[in-house]
């Protein structure tokens, strides 16, 4: 047999967000479809990063990660979320929150356990689960306040189910977990004694309610892989740098399969992370706030004052909005209908559900500079008359 991919590799297809991106450029468009935030690095993190580079921390590290950064993360998991841990075999440092789901996945997961995903989920969270073998179960959050009820959980559960994965803030919906809702989850993992995987990237990310680390529920500890970094908050995504938090008898076989894949995370960069969270003032996170909810508003306007009513988000940086008005039968040509009409780049609702949901939706990013969201703001508002016109052409023709 001549060589051919895996069937993994089969399996797996371009992310919507990098096809996206890819036609933006060619229509130099602005790109609300990449989770990217462009706006500044603080300070401290830049420069101990150049002052570690300078300072010869430039080699292989433990694949757990650099003490001080261990360190700083585990008094910010004690201070910030509540959640104590032992910075020495508890905290695991990774190539970001990314490789921290992998690794975690690969060490936790054998193949055909089922995990739960609530849906509209996060692509990577679904890839990742499959890339190891392991079976995706969905649970759908019903718009506009993104619920779940018991039953459609009860419903998901079956003798296979290992797993289930929380994101909050979550990527796209904007859904902040409530505390009832984790305790009725955390209620759940227990009865079923289920692993709960927690992506909290966006934990700095809230404009309503509050962020709570599941792992502080009862019961939770010992259960929990917290997954987070600093790719959002210190707007440095490149950088790769994210961690995980749980039980030492976990955090062995995680660090391993870390180590296998990836050795380590930046070692100078580690640095640069690590003073950031022990140096940045409290003030730095309140601006974070401010300014995304600035950001926010100004999307959520835009797109409510041009009928694409939006679902405005409570943390994160995504709104998802409805796409009804625009041309197209399916979520991939609505947003590829927007992006020639006013040069402005979403991703397709479709690539958040696995089964045909979300056609009616495009999802928008703000994480911009506000030069750049203004620009697409600006594009944005001129879409009705362009849609007029779009219509009396052909009614003409
Ligand atoms: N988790 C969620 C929910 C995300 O939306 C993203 C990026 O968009 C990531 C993780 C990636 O984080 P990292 O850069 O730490 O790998």
């Amino acid at each position: 047999m001549p060589p051919a991919l895996s069937q993994r590799a089969a399996r797996t297809v371009q992310s919507e967000i990098r096809v996206m991106t890819l036609e933006c450029e060619k229509v130099k468009g602005v790109n609300l479809a990449q989770g990217v935030c462009d706006t500044e690095v603080p300070a401290p993190v830049r420069e101990a990063a150049k002052r570690a580079i300078d300072g010869g921390t430039n080699s292989y590290t433990r694949a757990e990660g650099l003490a001080p950064i261990r360190h700083a993360i585990a008094e910010k998991m004690r201070r910030v979320n509540g959640l104590a841990c032992d910075p020495e075999t508890e905290v695991i440092v990774h190539s970001g929150s990314t490789g921290a789901f992998y690794a975690s996945c690969l060490a936790m997961l054998n193949p055909g356990d089922e995990v739960i995903l609530f849906e509209p989920y996060y692509g990577y969270h679904l890839n990742t689960v499959v890339a190891v073998e392991a079976v995706p179960a969905f649970v759908t959050l019903r718009a506009p306040e993104w619920k779940f009820s018991g039953e459609d959980l009860e419903r998901a559960v079956t003798p296979r189910t290992r797993a289930i994965m929380i994101n909050t803030p979550a990527n796209p919906s904007g859904k902040v977990f409530t505390r009832e809702e984790l305790e009725w989850i955390a209620a759940f993992a227990v009865k079923h004694d289920l692993l709960v995987f927690t992506d909290e990237i966006y934990e700095y990310f809230v404009y309503e309610g509050k962020h709570i680390s599941p792992a502080t529920l009862p019961g939770m500890r010992d259960r929990t892989i917290t997954i987070s970094g600093y790719s959002k908050t210190f707007s440095i995504t490149g950088w790769r740098v994210g961690y995980t938090i749980c039980d030492r008898k976990w955090a062995q076989a995680i660090a391993y399969f870390h180590d296998l894949i990836y050795v380590c995370a930046p070692a100078p960069l580690q640095i640069g992370v690590a003073e950031g969270i022990a140096r940045l003032p409290e003030s730095f996170y309140v601006g974070i706030t401010q300014e995304y909810v600035r950001k926010r508003d100004l999307l959520c306007d835009t797109l409510k004052g041009i009928g694409l009513t939006p679902s405005v988000p409570k943390g994160a940086y995504y709104v998802l909005a409805d796409a009804s008005l625009l041309p197209g039968n399916s979520s991939k040509e609505k947003a590829m209908s927007l992006l020639h009409t006013t040069g402005v780049a979403t991703v397709a609702g479709s690539a958040f559900y696995h089964g045909g949901d979300g056609e009616n939706l495009v999802r928008f990013c703000f994480a911009k500079n506000d030069a750049d969201l203004e620009e697409a703001c600006r594009r944005l508002r001129g879409l009705p008359e362009k849609l007029s016109r779009i219509t009396l052409a052909t009614s003409t023709r």
